[in-house]
């Protein structure tokens, strides 16, 4: 049994970030605990949108169907400036992915079937009043941690092979590394938020609808259980309202010429904005992931999805390494990786702020942000999380150099719909890599050059690289997206979903140099 040979890594924090750490960790036989400073599972809905480069992820673990039965398809968000006839709009719809819509559903809901996974799959519970205390940081990294029983004061301590920071915005682990989380306030800004039934809703229920007037920001949306998230954020006028808050958040809709009448909350809620940055998301053998190395404004909906996928990307990583499968350096590549990703957040979130945020501002100068050129396709992509890439941090063969379409090394590896009524992504659900095959149909050469790229895969990194032989007719529906010009090729595929290495099939030594940069020969 692998899990014995290891000491166990410690995730700290049981939110969607910690829980998908700990799944692609047991996945693949790591053993690993995960603790929580928390009572219980948080009952709070927060985050109400799920993007399709989420539920591309749930799928590749089996949970997509589990979210999509239950939440509420969403066109996307319109956009409504006050006075101004046009509408723009994010219109989901247009997306390249199985999953074109946004998904609202409510985080206490997203954490309750990541717990059940965990719990169904692998036996593995959230230790909860467990709060980390002590973290004692050496030549070697972090030796030995402390966490407290909130409730009985006992303290445990434990020697981890890894600490995993997955504890929020005012982390504990980032702190005790003294990892610097610089950034600033939207000063003097207020968001408010309620989740309540409403009566006679006058908007349309399939769109996240923004109402913007120069004083203040309106959300609403119809949530999955039968009650409307509102959300308004200004410069403080409405906090300072006498008066009951279900009369304060009337009155904003009143503002907006809305004659749909909120009820009693359900829960409501008031925060102020930040936007921060973790200098460094690795300190030895401790790393940041989720909120704890990275917070933003939460126009577009993007915060826990950008932490699901930091999870995802360092999930299989580190269960590599450990597993004596990848070179240790492949744990660089995370911060390399994601910190840029989560400075496009940060900036991208910025931008769609001036649009919905800038309070005091006109309408129709937010409005021109708008009118950009590609702009409604661009960030619709972005904020589904399906375009951004890593090409800038990812080698690629010099002979890939002439390959003028398909996706480059460091893009989200497209879905494709294969013969037999099977996609692509089907091939992706195991815990390794894969490397697809596409030799030109009747050229035997070709073949004969996939085949013998495959045998020499299949004996030397059979346990990490499941190798997929396109047939004749796969090969003609790849080479839409994937790209054909007269030669066959190669994709490899890391175990996340994104371009590893791409080259043409003659270059099949490339591949191999490439390989042994990476990973380790397992037979
Ligand atoms: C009001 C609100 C609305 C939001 N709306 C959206 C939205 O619409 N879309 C979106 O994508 N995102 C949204 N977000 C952001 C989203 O909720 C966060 O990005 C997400 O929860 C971050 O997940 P995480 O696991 O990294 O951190 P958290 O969910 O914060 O989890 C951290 C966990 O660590 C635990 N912990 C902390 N310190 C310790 C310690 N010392 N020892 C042990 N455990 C510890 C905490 O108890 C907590 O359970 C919203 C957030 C808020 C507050």
């Amino acid at each position: 049994m692998v899990r014995e040979k290891y000491k166990p890594v410690l995730i700290v924090g049981g939110g969607p970030t910690g829980m998908m750490l700990a799944a692609e960790l047991a996945r693949r036989d790591i053993p690993c605990r995960i603790i929580d400073r928390r009572e219980g599972p948080n009952t709070t809905s927060r985050a109400f949108t799920i993007h399709a480069r989420t539920l591309e992820i749930f799928e590749t673990i089996g949970l997509a169907d589990r979210f999509v039965e239950t939440g509420l398809k969403s066109n996307g968000f319109l956009f409504n400036f006050k006075g101004l006839e046009k509408k723009p709009v994010l219109d989901f719809r247009v997306l390249r992915s199985r999953y074109p819509f946004v998904l609202v559903y409510s985080q206490a809901d997203t954490e309750r079937v990541l717990r059940e996974h965990l719990r169904e799959a692998f036996g593995i519970e959230i230790e909860w009043n467990a709060e980390l205390c002590h973290l004692e940081q050496g030549e070697e990294g972090v030796s030995r941690v402390e966490f407290r029983d909130r409730k009985s004061d006992q303290i445990t301590s434990m020697e981890p092979s890894y600490v995993l920071g997955c504890d929020g915005v005012h982390s504990f682990v980032r702190k005790s590394l003294d990892l610097p989380f610089d950034g600033e306030a939207y000063e003097g800004m207020i968001m408010q938020m309620m989740d309540a039934s409403v009566q006679d809703y006058d908007c349309d229920p399939d769109w996240v609808q923004y109402f913007m007037i120069n004083e203040n920001f309106l959300l609403t949306t119809p949530l999955p259980n039968g009650n409307c998230r509102v959300l308004i954020s200004d410069m403080g006028e409405t906090a300072k309202m006498e008066g009951s808050r279900v009369e304060a958040f009337q009155s904003v809709i009143d503002q907006h010429n809305l004659a749909f009448k909120v009820q009693e909350p359900e829960w409501i809620t008031n925060w102020v904005i930040w936007k921060r940055l973790a200098n460094a998301y690795r300190k030895q053998n401790v790393f940041l992931c989720g909120d704890s190395a990275h917070i933003h404004s939460p126009s577009g909906g993007q915060g826990m999805n950008s932490c699901l996928q930091d999870a995802w990307n360092l999930g299989w990583k580190l269960a590599m390494v450990l597993r004596g499968e990848a070179r240790p350096e492949l744990l660089d590549t995370y911060e390399t990786e994601r910190l840029p990703v989560a400075k496009q957040v940060i900036d991208g979130t910025d931008q769609m702020h001036d649009i919905i945020m800038a309070h005091g501002r006109g309408m129709s100068e937010r409005m021109a942000l708008t009118e950009t050129p590609n702009w409604q396709m661009s960030v619709t992509e972005l904020v589904a999380g399906i375009s951004y890439t890593y090409r800038d941090q990812t080698e690629s063969s010099s002979a890939a150099d002439d390959m003028e379409d398909g996706p480059c090394a460091g893009d989200r590896a497209p879905d494709v719909e294969l013969a037999l009524e099977h996609r692509l992504f089907e091939r992706f659900r195991h815990n390794g890599y894969t490397l697809i095959l596409m030799p030109q149909v009747g050229v035997p050469s070709e073949c004969n050059e996939a085949s013998a790229i495959r045998d020499a895969v299949d004996a030397n990194f059979g346990a990490t690289i499941s190798t997929f032989m396109a047939s004749d007719e796969d090969v003609a529906a790849l080479g839409e997206i994937y790209g054909s010009d007269g030669a066959g090729r190669l994709y490899l595929v890391r175990p996340d979903g994104y371009i590893a290495f791409r080259a043409r099939l003659g270059d099949a030594e490339a591949l191999t140099s490439y390989l042994h940069s990476v990973l380790i020969t397992t037979n």
